[in-house]
């Protein structure tokens, strides 16, 4: 008997991937493979979220969709979750791409004024309004490739006022783009040109006059430090960390990248949420991140792109229990949109599942972000960010790259992509 009607029903997915597991605690470890997965699944959303899913069959037998989406021979999955992307910047870097081929390192170019320094200075002169033009097609892209929620770290401003304007720009994306933003304040991105040689002058300006504005007018909701050898060393990192603590900002951390400088004790110490990267990471560092439940933010695309040959070591997080999250890095010098992308990395270069890689991208990035109340699993009362994918299985993941796999993407209950296109 049919009890009740919604405004939407998908139905006869032949795998419904729920991730219900995860809702909690992020997977680790073997949890990492458990999916939940329901095959001929169908799920049901009103008024935006999630109100029951179940097998085909069984729903069909008490709700009624005012709408329906067939996925049969389809992956019906949550949104995807990117937990590390650098959205909002102006301007382009292929002139390094090129360097870099030739063989020049990231730090070199930055030491002679490149690499982000030459995005701070594009990105200082955008209007506010440029650069929402800019991020709105970025996030378009996004969408179109299976990503709903994106976290967002400012760091090309390295002024007060022009980190302010990158955070705004943030806001007011998530006023007009089916995305949500989660901003993440990153002015220890790189020591600006006008405080060469006197780094500690800059860090003096992140914590008396950029934390203190960024958290008045709450502008963001986490505190991110590069902490690498020539950037922001340990103790400024722990100062800027422990500081935004202090003003309410949840800190994550770049750590281990390029060199071992200690980033990921020092995430465990200081309870980060996450550390992104963690190439270079020692045993009891991973050890550390284990024990605290810091979440391991890998970005396999800037390995790539950084052509340095080294990736971080997945396998032996996961079997010392780190929780993992993949993100894009999405930057000018890794300019990725597309999580599938890196999912097929991630199982290439990391030897990860696809399994495991589908775990990272969805529940484990939303915990990664704190959205894993609301997001990143299939299950009653969480918003309706679901993906459907034109492949059979979720096997394909990974296996299959290279174009878009993804068909449909539902956001909090609407279709907003439809063959593969943002729906105007
Ligand atoms: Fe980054």
């Amino acid at each position: 008997m049919i009890t009740r009607e919604v405004d939407l029903l998908v139905e006869n997915a032949s795998e419904l991937i729920t991730l219900r597991e995860g809702s909690q605690r992020p997977l680790v470890s073997d949890q990492m493979k458990k999916l939940g997965i329901i095959q001929n699944g169908s799920i049901a959303i009103d008024e935006g979220k999630i109100v029951a899913v179940g097998q085909t069959r069984e729903l069909r037998k008490k709700i009624q969709g005012r709408e329906a989406i067939d996925a049969s021979g389809r992956v019906v999955m949550p949104g995807f979750v990117d937990p590390h992307t650098h959205l909002v910047f102006a301007g382009s870097r292929e002139d390094e791409f090129e360097m870099r081929i030739d063989g020049t390192s990231y730090m070199d170019i930055l030491e002679q004024g490149g690499g982000i320094l030459k995005t701070v200075r594009e990105t200082r002169g955008a209007s506010k309004q440029k650069l929402v033009e800019a991020c709105e097609k970025t996030l378009n892209t996004m969408l179109e490739h299976g990503t709903t929620t994106v976290e967002a770290k400012s760091g090309y401003g390295l002024t007060t006022k022009d980190e302010k304007k990158c955070l705004e720009v943030m806001g007011r994306l998530n006023e007009v783009h089916p995305i949500d933003i989660v901003p993440t304040f990153l002015g220890a991105h790189a020591i600006p040109m006008e405080y060469r040689d006197k780094t500690d002058d800059y860090v003096n300006l992140i914590l008396n006059e950029m934390i203190p504005a960024v958290a008045t007018h709450r502008l963001a909701e986490f505190c991110d430090v590069f902490c690498e050898k020539g950037v922001f060393d340990l103790a400024q990192s722990k100062k800027i960390l422990l500081e935004g603590k202090k003003h309410g900002l949840i800190p994550q951390i770049h750590a281990d990248e390029m060199t071992l400088t200690g980033g990921a004790e020092l995430a465990a110490e200081i309870q980060a949420i996450s550390a992104s990267h963690l190439l270079f990471s020692s045993d009891e560092g991973i050890k550390a991140l284990a024990k605290k439940g810091v979440i391991a933010v890998l970005l396999p695309a800037a390995s790539f792109t950084l052509m340095a040959g080294r990736y971080a070591n997945a396998r032996n997080m996961i079997h010392e229990k780190v929780p993992i999250a993949l993100g894009t890095d999405y930057n000018p010098s890794c300019w990725v949109e597309n999580q599938q992308i890196i999912i097929a990395l991630a199982c290439h270069q990391m030897k990860m599942t696809p399994a495991e890689a589908i775990a990272t991208v969805t529940i484990n990035a939303a915990h990664a972000i704190s959205r894993a109340r609301e997001l990143g699993s299939l299950e009653q009362g969480k918003y309706a960010d679901i993906i459907i994918l034109d492949v059979p299985s979720h096997r394909f993941l990974g296996y299959r790259f290279g174009i878009n796999l993804v068909d449909k993407v539902v956001k909090r209950g609407k279709l907003v992509v439809d063959g593969g296109k943002v729906v105007s």
